[in-house]
């Protein structure tokens, strides 16, 4: 590319500008992904401030003043509202932060860096411990706008490293900058991914800085226990969680979307995939595809080890007591017909009760509202207090020896509440029914242990767990899932086929007719691997300090219903906006580039318990981060400002 010069012998704006956003757009989603040289077209923080350094410094093409503007694109706050002054301006830029957004945001907002809640450095590590510090956000840190003579323009502009990551020295930036470029394609682009000699990928990952498929192989498995935490990993020491450091694992959430980073709320939907799945699932296809189990040639041996290594990383994960435990299945609705039909349809007998309770996803009520239909069977519901609380006197009042079965949620996806799990389980077992644990929105955010939570199934999705769509797991016990009935039959899942008779295998096998899906089950074990390493208790520490700062928060903001308030609760925050559509605020969301769900979730009958047919559902997940939160909340605020 080249570049021309103005009279000043300084470059011509447009090239700068090109030259500028083609970096830009390869950075991760901290940085700006376009400028613009007009201040009125500059929304993002950084490129406004970098736009007004341009413009000041070297005067090109525009004497107009840089309107005073706020940054945050904060306007004075409704009378009825204490906090908010006089509209911000460029030389008070640093004091627009928490305290203006969030007068009640109190301790968190340091008035001298004047950064918000979320801002606050702390070498890029977040102390859960201590909820007020944060993340690094160089941006909102530096509010005066540097000085700069014309000579030092352009080594000036690029040294002043909060808003880039390279420096130039001397006069030909354009070098400097197509150099920068080059980094950072290797940097984001390039990996070396070898899996089965062992070499690991380098530092292409950045949490996994060993080797993500090694465990696939037949020797011990490196995962005992949990095994991160260490320094050369980084971003977790002790009770430090680094939800920046984490994010650029996925590569997704490098997106812009309408211009703005992408803000994955959405994640009790599906979530995001890290690199080192992609990569994995890409160098199966590469290295291993073949079917599994039938054939004696290398390919079919590699293809047969990765699926299994990867059944006994979902049999590590849940701490079931054997592989054969461990049925791979579509996601979590696959697992629940799977048990309806196969062990539902064969067992149960009119006049038979299942249980289910009332926060339940339609996974969990449709297949058993068919059976109860066909067979003549009861089904009953477990009712939830006002705050979306299973009401366990209720349930045992439910309890009868006619009850079979009991199926419920661990965590609702409408609502976020945790059940009381386990002991759910052990009033079923008591009254003599057996119990199916709906693991689809847990598994992500908690330890679940099947031995210690003693379900006799309990399923969950590859997709919600980091891994890929099409792929999920059922545990059951070995022996009741050998008694079960085949639920498909075909190739695979036999021992013996005669036109007289036919073997079956035991489980697994006897449930995986015909051909799986390999690739991905592959795939949600290095999601698992992704997982662990991370720690599932860290996450859920994590998350819980996101889920509390966004409840504040959200709170805060006149009109909204916050609908789904336990004590205890994973991921979600439903609400309605009163002014407002559910789809009009998920509509305005998105054009901030922050992704929510809005709808009834699948789970229309708690919501209509609640009062409601639909709502906004934001869902987090461990590489959300209170940056994160704070736009959803701005844009909250903004709506309020036009309509209430
Ligand atoms: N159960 C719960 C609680 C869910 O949230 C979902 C999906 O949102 C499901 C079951 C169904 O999962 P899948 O569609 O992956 O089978």
């Amino acid at each position: 590319m080249s570049t021309n010069t103005n009279n000043n012998g300084l470059p011509n704006i447009d090239d700068l500008q090109n030259l500028a956003n083609e970096l830009f757009r390869t950075l991760p989603n901290e940085f700006p992904k376009e400028i613009s040289l007009s201040p009125d077209k500059s929304e993002h923080p950084r490129a406004t401030k970098i736009a007004e350094t341009i413009l000041q410094a070297g005067n090109l093409g525009n004497t107009a003043p840089i309107p005073a503007q706020d940054p945050l694109n904060i306007q004075p706050n409704p009378n009825s509202f204490s906090g908010f002054g006089a509209t911000p301006t460029i030389a008070n830029y640093s004091n627009t932060g928490a305290s203006a957004l969030y007068p009640n945001a109190g301790a968190g907002f340091d008035p001298q860096s004047g950064v918000t809640t979320s801002g606050v450095q702390e070498d890029y590590n977040l102390n859960i411990n201590n909820p007020h510090t944060g993340f690094h956000d160089s941006n909102l840190k530096n509010g005066a706008s540097p000085q700069l003579t014309e000579d030092s323009f352009f080594s000036q502009l690029l040294l002043n490293n909060q808003y880039l990551p390279f420096q130039t020295e001397n006069s030909s930036f354009e070098i400097e900058l197509q150099a920068a470029l080059a980094t950072v394609d290797t940097q984001f682009k390039k990996r070396d991914i070898s899996p089965l000699n062992g070499n690991g990928p380098g530092n292409n990952y950045y949490f996994l800085d060993q080797n993500p498929f090694a465990f696939d192989k037949k020797s011990p498995s490196p995962i005992v226990g949990n095994t991160f935490g260490s320094k050369e990993i980084g971003a977790i020491t002790g009770t430090n969680f680094n939800a920046e450091l984490i994010k650029k694992d996925f590569p997704i959430l490098r997106e812009t979307v309408n211009g703005k980073p992408l803000v994955w709320f959405d994640n009790a939907a599906t979530t995001q995939k890290p690199q080192s799945v992609i990569d994995r699932i890409a160098y199966f296809y590469e290295h291993e595809n073949s079917n599994i189990h039938r054939a004696a040639h290398e390919l079919a041996a590699r293809a047969s080890d990765a699926y299994e290594a990867a059944r006994e990383k979902v049999k590590t994960f849940l701490n079931a007591g054997s592989v054969n435990e461990i049925v791979f299945v579509r996601g979590a609705t696959e697992g629940i017909n799977l048990v309806a039909q196969s062990w539902g349809d064969h067992n149960l007998v009119a006049g038979d009760e299942i249980i289910v309770s009332n926060l339940e996803h339609h996974a969990n009520i449709v297949p058993w509202k068919r059976l109860a239909d066909k067979k003549g069977l009861k089904l009953r519901v477990i009712p939830v207090d006002d705050d979306g609380q299973i009401l366990l006197d209720e349930y045992a009042k439910l309890l009868n020896p006619k009850t079979r079965l009991v199926a419920f949620t661990q965590v609702s996806n409408a609502l976020g509440t945790v059940t009381p799990a386990k002991k759910i389980v052990e009033m079923a077992h008591s009254a003599g029914a057996k119990v199916l644990i709906d693991g689809a929105q847990s598994v992500s955010h908690m330890k679940v242990d099947v031995q210690d939570l003693n379900p006799d199934w309990l399923v969950f999705s590859g997709h919600k767990l980091f891994g890929p769509t099409g792929i999920g797991a059922l545990y059951g016990k070995e022996d009741l899932l050998n008694e079960m009935e085949p639920y498909q039959a075909g190739g695979n899942m036999i021992q013996d086929v005669t036109f007289e008779e036919i073997k079956y295998h035991k489980a697994p096998n006897r449930f995986e007719a015909g051909t799986g899906n390999i690739a991905d089950a592959i795939g949600l074990g290095a999601a698992i691997d992704y997982v662990t390493k991370l720690g599932i208790e860290a996450i859920g520490q994590y998350e819980h300090y996101l889920l509390e700062y966004a409840t504040k928060l959200l709170k805060e903001i006149p009109g909204v219903r916050l609908i789904g308030t336990a004590k205890d609760k994973a991921s979600v925050l439903s609400f309605n906006l009163q002014g407002y559509s559910n789809d009009q605020v998920g509509q305005a969301l998105n054009k901030e580039g922050v992704a929510v769900r809005t709808g009834h979730h699948c789970a229309q009958p708690i919501l209509r318990r609640m009062g409601v047919e639909t709502t906004v559902r934001p869902s987090l997940a461990f590489y959300n981060t209170t940056q994160d939160v704070d736009t959803f909340i701005k844009t909250l605020w903004e709506l309020k400002k036009v309509r209430f």
